[in-house]
């Protein structure tokens, strides 16, 4: 039994709805906010993904800078519109891996769940853009196909809360969730994949805490965070939290054109993430989906910034630069020598 620490922040856990219902969810808003001119950014139409931040995600975007690095992850562009050869809907074959609807199995010991399709902010380069939500909901009711799967498989020690944003539901489904988990025995270990922890920093309430708390193995949460802007005092606070509460933080960035393919920016955001208690985890090749070929580097490009980064940064602040292959049993490190 875990001892509940005392509650450290006085946060009230309905705050962070209200937030999130306060996001901005058209070009339009989001542009005024940013003191910028339709005419000056060469916009896209959201083709079903459309335009989805957080006022505090918004909030560190520079003021009338269509360049901004944060913009251009949210900001529709027309080139999401053109066809490139080798980008496709199903970018790292996460369909086929699909064991039972929500469960994903392709490591031998660690299985994703896509909790929920909903995310506070829309990546323009997310790979799961046109997952197919709808075919991958997921019943964790008790004699559920993915809970007697976890069980039918004592090979499996970690389960990875995904989406979607895993932390967009409420407290009390994954309180019913984690309670789940732990009858299952053989899993030790749970992971939070999320993206809101870095945008919506008033999700980490007590309740949250607490919550986390009731796992009986090792919580881990991984953050992903791709540019040193990203990281405020207020989100800093919020890590720092979590990290004195026992829980491990690991980040991963995705390596994009224009947003943070040079090594200064990079180094930056790495030191920026150790001061946060948040170690440096995997810096992944942007995964070949259609609508995000713009943001691809290629790969002598890739290895001159990473040999930078091995020059610049202690071993332990360089994170894993790797690539997610279709069939592949782990991610695959990048070869760049
Ligand atoms: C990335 C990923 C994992 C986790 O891989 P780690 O190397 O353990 O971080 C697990 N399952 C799927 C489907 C993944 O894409
Ligand atoms: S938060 Fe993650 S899953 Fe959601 S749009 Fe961004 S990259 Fe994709």
């Amino acid at each position: 039994m875990l001892m509940i620490p005392e509650p450290v922040f006085s946060a009230q856990s309905t705050d962070w709805k209200r937030s999130l219902s306060e996001s901005f969810r058209t070009i339009q808003e989001l542009l005024e906010y940013c003191e910028l001119d339709v005419n000056c950014v060469d916009q896209g139409s959201e083709a079903g993904f459309p335009v989805r931040v957080t006022k505090y995600y918004a909030s560190l975007i520079e003021k009338g800078n269509p360049q901004d690095p944060l913009l251009l992850q949210v900001m529709p562009d027309s080139q999401e519109n053109q066809r490139v050869e080798g980008y496709s809907l199903d970018a790292v074959g996460d369909i086929s891996a699909m064991t039972v609807p929500g469960l994903i199995h392709k490591y031998h010991n660690r299985v994703l769940l896509t909790v929920t399709s909903a995310c506070p902010v829309h990546c323009r380069y997310c790979f799961r853009r046109h997952f197919p939500y709808s075919d991958a909901r997921l019943d964790t009711k008790v004699d559920s196909p993915v809970l007697n799967y976890l069980a039918a498989h004592t090979e499996i020690n970690e389960v990875i809360l995904s989406g979607g944003d895993p932390l967009m539901l409420s407290d009390r489904k994954l309180s019913e969730l984690i309670t789940r988990l732990n009858d299952i025995p053989h899993i030790r270990y749970l992971r939070f994949h999320s993206r809101l922890l870095s945008v919506l920093p008033d999700r980490v309430t007590d309740s949250f805490i607490q919550t986390l708390h009731q796992f009986n193995g090792k919580v881990t949460l991984v953050t992903h965070i791709n540019h040193p802007e990203e990281i405020s005092v207020l989100n800093q606070h919020a890590f720092k939290l979590l990290s004195k509460q026992g829980f491990q933080l690991f980040n991963q960035s995705v390596l994009l054109k224009g947003v943070n393919n040079n090594s200064n920016t990079l180094v930056k955001l790495s030191y920026k993430l150790f001061d946060s208690n948040i170690t440096p985890y995997y810096l992944h090749k942007l995964d070949k989906v259609h609508g995000a070929a713009h943001f691809d580097l290629a790969t002598d490009q890739t290895c001159k910034i990473y040999s930078l980064l091995l020059q610049s940064l202690p071993g332990y602040l360089v994170p894993k630069l790797v690539n997610e292959l279709t069939g592949r049993l782990s991610k695959t490190p990048v070869q760049c020598i």
